[in-house]
């Protein structure tokens, strides 16, 4: 646990102006959290003076939201006797022990696709997990049950300011017939910082891991019998009060679908045509593209048709006037060459500008990368940014080896072909990878690395939980 100090100066007659203090510090408190690694939790003393009880109950009730753990310290010794404060450690949280569960009667359950002709996204297994959230009375008790629409007020926060952040995950049936989780703390550490920067509330990893495990579990049929397919697991957040207004959420609920996806490469690798276009940007600094906030995609969508109408399957977003890469679609971008300095390389951008979405397949693939350099490969792991200029001379320079993109959905992507707008003549150059032809090839150890560890044929510690 590292302490953090917060020293409230501004009007202490006012919650709102003291819960947006404590709604900026949390976006201090989230990057310590990311620079020191080995913490995932920050104790928060807040010192103020001369809060009257209401106030206080008040601050500390936003304040948990926000934080792990929360000591409320103050000047005057007749408001620190009217709130007990907090032992560290403590989180308003939902708990797995209050999971009911409404099983699906025969008739409610659907018949199961072939894993062979799935379209991501369109199939959901019976049933789906809720719990509903409000400022008054914190977390409700966690429900499994046949998956239903969700009934919402029109005015739900939702609908008109994309309160709504999400996650994805996969449940892989080994070789063992063990179904496996991989990294999940990842995928729930991720989310929690989303929903502390969309003022949603706070709640507990381990307890929604037990809770996603059980929901898997239920569900098991579900998860394909190959060791190419999974189940997609899709976390969601999102506030629903019935009140129109920019302001905080008090009602919220959190939800968790799941679905059958079939293999991802069928019949072999393909590799991708990508439009570059500067004009566009996925995000940029300040904002909040290192979150999967449901409000980052949207403006994506009509690029996907624009890319299309060009031949190409996917957007490799540029930043900044020097084109710098920063993501593939949905996906991280590494590129892996000889460097000027006749280095060999693997590139990925890093995390430093909050302009990148902090994968769990990236992470992976870096810590794989990294690993096997100990022992006998020979290249170097950089994060850092690589602009478009270098892409172009290093395939001129014959240097390019390999480019490809990462994520949960496909593990790696390779990268055939990036049709690069040009911003002074507007014509479009071509540029062509040879990614599919550089043998060995690094993408495919990664890709067969990472499904070893996905299926249980290799064992990373760590890495993978068991459900069942
Ligand atoms: C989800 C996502 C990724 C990949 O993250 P994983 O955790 O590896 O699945 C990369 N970029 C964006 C923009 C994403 O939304």
């Amino acid at each position: 646990m590292v302490p953090y100090d917060l020293n409230y100066q501004g009007r202490a007659d006012r919650v709102g102006s003291c819960s947006r203090f404590l709604v900026d510090q949390s976006v201090r408190v989230n990057r310590l959290l990311k620079e020191s690694c080995c913490c995932s939790r920050i104790s928060v003393t807040v010192t103020t003076c001369n809060l009257t009880t209401n106030i206080m109950k008040n601050l500390l009730s936003t304040s948990r939201q926000i934080f792990s753990s929360v000591r409320l310290g103050s000047s005057s010794s007749r408001t620190q006797s009217a709130v007990p404060s907090t032992a560290p450690g403590e989180l308003d949280t939902f708990h797995h022990k209050d999971l009911k569960i409404i099983e699906a009667t025969a008739e409610q359950r659907r018949p199961k696709p072939d894993v062979n002709s799935l379209r991501f996204g369109h199939n959901f297994a019976d049933h789906m997990m809720e719990v509903n959230w409000t400022a008054e009375s914190g977390w409700g008790r966690p429900e499994i049950s046949p998956l239903h629409n969700l009934s919402l007020h029109p005015g739900a926060k939702v609908l008109h300011y994309a309160v709504e952040l999400f996650e994805g995950m996969k449940a892989y049936r080994g070789v063992d017939n063990k179904i496996r989780l991989f990294r999940p703390d990842m995928n729930m550490a991720r989310m929690r910082r989303t929903a502390i920067r969309s003022a949603l509330p706070d709640f507990d990893s381990e307890e929604c891991i037990k809770i996603i495990s059980d929901l898997v579990r239920l569900d098991r049929d579900w998860v394909p019998q190959s060791n190419t397919s999974s189940l997609y697991i899709r976390p969601t957040f999102i506030g629903t009060d019935p009140a129109l207004g920019v302001g905080h959420p008090n009602e919220a609920k959190f939800f968790v679908l799941t679905g059958p996806a079939g293999a991802y490469y069928p019949t072999g690798f393909q590799p991708v045509s990508l439009l570059a276009d500067s004009e566009y940007v996925r995000a940029f600094p300040g904002g909040v593209g290192q979150f999967k906030m449901g409000c980052n995609y949207s403006p994506t969508i009509m690029l996907g048709r624009l890319a299309a109408e060009k031949g190409c399957q996917q957007v490799l977003w540029l930043f900044g006037e020097d084109e710098q890469l920063t993501e593939v679609g949905t996906m991280n971008v590494f590129v892996y060459w000889t460097n000027e300095h006749g280095e060999e390389e693997l590139v990925t951008p890093p995390l430093d500008k909050g302009i990148i979405l902090p994968g769990v397949t990236r992470d992976s693939l870096l810590e794989l990368a990294r690993s096997w350099n100990l022992e006998k490969e020979r290249f170097q792991v950089v994060e850092r940014y690589v602009t478009m200029e270098e892409i172009r001379k290093a395939i001129k320079q014959k240097r390019m080896k390999e480019m490809f993109g990462a994520g949960t959905a496909c593990v790696v992507s390779p990268i055939g072909r990036i049709l690069h707008k040009n911003r002074v003549t507007g014509q479009y150059d071509e540029l062509i990878i040879p990614t599919m032809d550089n043998k060995p090839n690094l993408m495919q150890k990664f890709y067969e690395s990472i499904m070893d560890i996905q299926y249980g044929r290799m064992e990373m510690p760590g890495w993978t939980r068991v459900v069942s």
